[in-house]
């Protein structure tokens, strides 16, 4: 059962997580561009730039992830399957609090 105390934990981890993926993604960015004005031209740093948007991308699909379900409280769906509509344990929610699906339709 998904008591008031646990959805305000919940949120708030969502809402650190959050901040956290922002603050990464900013950082990666700011690399990208100090590489850019130096050595536009070199080929280690293409191959990081790469991995830096590969790494850009999968933080971009976590974010994407959490603020969807930081948008469920505010429309009173969060910690319902997003299948059916079922109630997702707490300890899958602990465990992944911006999962969206129940065991059943991970
Ligand atoms: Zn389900």
């Amino acid at each position: 059962m998904l008591t008031a105390e646990s959805l305000a934990e919940l949120r708030v981890a969502l809402e650190t997580e959050r901040d956290q993926l922002v603050r990464q993604i900013d950082d990666i960015d700011e690399d990208a561009e100090s590489i850019d004005d130096n050595f536009a031209d070199s080929g280690q740093v293409a191959a990081e730039m790469g991995e830096n948007l590969t790494l850009v991308s999968a933080l971009r699909e976590q974010l994407a992830d959490v603020e969807h379900a930081l948008a469920k409280f505010d429309d009173g769906t969060f910690g319902q399957c997003e299948a059916d509509g079922a109630p997702i344990p707490v300890d899958r929610l602990e465990a992944m609090p911006a999962t969206r699906f129940c065991i059943e339709h991970a």
